[in-house]
């Protein structure tokens, strides 16, 4: 068995994992780099595997530094299924093709900056309808139900508290009659927070693979941070002032939300 560590590897985006046992190519998550731009320009780069070789994704979640690379995948050749939960397929059936679209929208404009530099223009990374096209490979399953991918690999999807959808994907692989269990975590949520459950207790692992993002702070409370909130809403307003509410959003049939 062999696992090799692809993206969000010294950085937090681009999540992309390859597993390999009992005979298969698995890949867990394919996300898009976002933010920096050195990194952004990486999602140009090829696949560092055989597209044709890999025999399932499993994905965490919808989020696009997890999932914005599938429709490249599928352009590629990727034609075997994304398995994940019903809520994140979804979820990316909305935020694949809104994805698309940015990459379009962007791509245009960067476009434009290259021809006035006398370079070639080139095509977007993939467009909104590359991303509705790849969503018929996409399988969705229930949280806690155990699923064969092959009678020697076997995966679960747990609730991981994150987003709606999120998991935590366990994988049990075995290889000449010894079986090994593997556990992604994908996103983490934290437990108590409003609207979503608390991320799933897994008891046991031989290899656990997990997101360490905010792993070296300490969460404020949920009651001192709602009332920390109002006290900055009342203070605003006290002062005649207006309070702009960053919020981080899906909704279908709009552009530039995600
Ligand atoms: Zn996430």
């Amino acid at each position: 068995m062999n696992i090799s560590f692809l993206g969000a590897t010294k950085t937090v985006t681009g999540s992309n994992f390859l597993l390999e046992g009992a005979g298969k190519k698995i890949l867990i998550d394919c996300g898009l780099y976002q933010g920096k731009a050195a990194e952004e320009r990486e999602n140009y780069a090829d696949f560092p595997y055989n597209v044709n070789e890999i025999d399932f994704l499993l994905l965490t979640h919808a989020h696009i530094d997890h999932s914005g690379k599938i429709p490249k995948l599928y352009l590629d050749g990727y034609k075997n299924p994304v398995i994940a939960t019903k809520a994140t397929c979804d979820l990316c059936s909305i935020m694949l093709p809104d994805s698309g679209h940015i990459q379009e929208m962007e791509n245009e404009w960067k476009n434009k900056k290259r021809i006035r530099k006398g370079l070639p223009a080139r095509p977007p990374l993939y467009t909104a309808q590359d991303a509705i096209n790849c969503i018929e490979l996409f399988k969705p399953v229930q949280y806690d139900e155990i699923v064969e991918l092959t009678p020697d690999i076997h995966v679960r999807f747990n609730d991981a508290g994150h987003m709606l959808g999120s998991s935590i994907i366990e994988v049990w692989i075995k290889e000449n009659g010894n079986e090994k269990k593997i556990v992604f975590t994908g996103d983490l949520g934290n437990n108590d927070i409003p609207l979503l459950d608390s991320p799933t207790m897994i008891e046991t692992a031989d290899y656990l693979v997990m997101e360490s993002t905010y792993g070296g702070r300490l969460h404020i409370r949920n009651d001192d941070k709602a009332e920390m909130f109002l006290n900055i809403v009342a203070e605003t307003l006290d002062k005649g002032g207006n309070v702009v509410i960053p919020s981080f959003a899906v909704r279908k049939n709009t552009r530039n939300t995600i």
